[in-house]
């Protein structure tokens, strides 16, 4: 009968399209937002209306944030001629939870890929050259994941900033090649931040 119904079929068909949610799992998210009291169906749906509109990149690093600048990049306690150059959000959450970091960061939202149809001009590539026009900035760390795209994105931004005058760095390899800052542990983290070499 439930498939029959055309409102749960595409509230399913919304969670299947989540990466790494499968048929059976996005069925029973549908039928779990189907059984909420009405008043948390409405903050959930206003949760999601309320994200969208409200995060945005910020307008120095591009991490997301709710205001003009995110709290990083506010805070003063940060070196901020310090620049660590990662891929993703995510990857900034990686390192905060390591604490050892105290510079700022530049999300580039994405590596190079000319496979996926992903070029330079697609990246956050030139607001970080901005960042080094305006600002004292002494390093640059490049802090993309060892993929092939990750190394060929960090060669690339390395390129440009070099003839800057900026000092720039890659993060040390305790992160196995391949896989993913996400999900490194945060002694790992620390180690490769530690252990970074000139590029
Ligand atoms: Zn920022």
């Amino acid at each position: 009968m439930a498939y029959n119904v055309a409102p749960l079929a595409k509230l399913i068909e919304h969670f299947e399209r989540i990466p790494g949610i499968g048929r059976k799992t996005a069925q029973r998210m549908a039928y779990y937002v189907l059984n909420l009291p009405k008043a948390q169906a409405e903050q959930f749906s206003q949760a999601i209306l309320d994200a969208h509109e409200k995060i945005h990149p910020c307008k120095v690093c591009q991490n997301l944030t709710d205001g003009e600048l995110c709290q990083i990049c506010a805070n003063p306690s940060r070196d901020h001629s310090l620049i660590c150059v990662v891929e993703d959000p995510r990857d900034v959450v990686a390192f905060e939870r390591t604490r050892d970091y105290g510079g700022t960061y530049h999300v580039l939202h994405g590596v190079i890929s000319p496979m996926d149809g992903v070029g330079p001009e697609q990246l956050r590539i030139k607001e970080l050259l901005g960042r080094i026009g305006t600002q004292e900035v002494k390093e640059v760390i490049m802090a993309t994941n060892p993929t092939v795209e990750g190394e060929a994105t960090a060669m690339y931004i390395s390129r440009l900033l070099k003839p800057l005058g900026v000092r720039v760095t890659r993060l040390a390899y305790g992160i196995p090649v391949g896989g993913s800052l996400e999900y490194a542990d945060e002694v790992t983290l620390s180690r490769a931040l530690e252990g970074r070499s000139e590029l």
